[in-house]
């Protein structure tokens, strides 16, 4: 058990995420699928905001309201299957910031190579939410949050469509600090790195880089 794991187990995402595991559903609803359910692990994550408030005119008189506390939300999509998420996340949230880091992997040392990264202003000032749809191995997501945190982030947390046991066990040794939301902890890691059951590869699928 990873105590640092939270397993969204809504009705809506449980469906979505079934439609996108079955091999039959074709890049275009796969993409939409993704895109909600990137919204829905967004406004889960995301309810801990800090909220301030403000004085506005409704049509019938004045009145102090609930607000989100400053322009503080950094999105950081690790590419490219975390574009799929991140659509969805900035519907909800389209005033956020968005980072993108590019990892691929070393054939030798099957360690992941950092081959761009691109990130707002004064990251330390807010609230991070990393999207990669697949907590896999961990790699690539433990080296993005060790990225993110090199450049000052403070406050983070990580969404994925599904983790695997020992993806998110590694994440949570690597970064106790960095909540994990996901839609499910799938069985197990096969070993060629792919999540069982899972869906393949999300930005295949995404993409539709595959013969379907
Ligand atoms: N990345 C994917 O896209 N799918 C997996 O199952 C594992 C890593």
């Amino acid at each position: 058990m990873v105590d640092t794991l939270t397993i969204i187990n809504h009705p809506l995402i449980q469906d979505k995420l079934t439609r996108m595991r079955d091999v039959n559903t074709p890049p275009p609803i796969f993409r939409g699928l993704m895109r909600q359910v990137g919204a829905l692990l967004a406004y889960e994550a995301m309810r801990d905001l800090p909220v301030g408030e403000r004085s506005i005119e409704t049509p019938l008189e004045t009145g102090v309201f609930p607000c989100l506390d400053g322009p503080n939300i950094c999105l950081a999509s690790v590419l490219r299957a975390g574009n799929g998420l991140l659509d969805g996340a900035l519907d909800i949230a389209p005033e956020a910031q968005v980072a993108h880091l590019g990892f691929y992997r070393d054939e030798e040392t099957l360690r992941p190579v950092e081959y761009y990264f691109n990130r707002p202003p004064n990251i330390e000032a807010r609230c991070v939410f990393v999207v990669d749809p697949m907590l896999a191995t961990g790699h690539s997501a433990i080296a993005a949050v060790e990225k993110l945190k090199q450049v000052g982030a403070q406050q983070m947390s990580f969404l994925c469509l599904l983790a695997s046991p020992e993806g998110a066990q590694a994440f949570a040794k690597a970064h106790p600090d960095v909540r994990i939301y996901t839609a499910s902890l799938d069985r197990q890691l096969s070993d060629k790195g792919y999540i069982l059951p899972g869906l393949g590869d999300a930005g295949d699928r995404l993409y539709g880089t595959i013969d379907i």
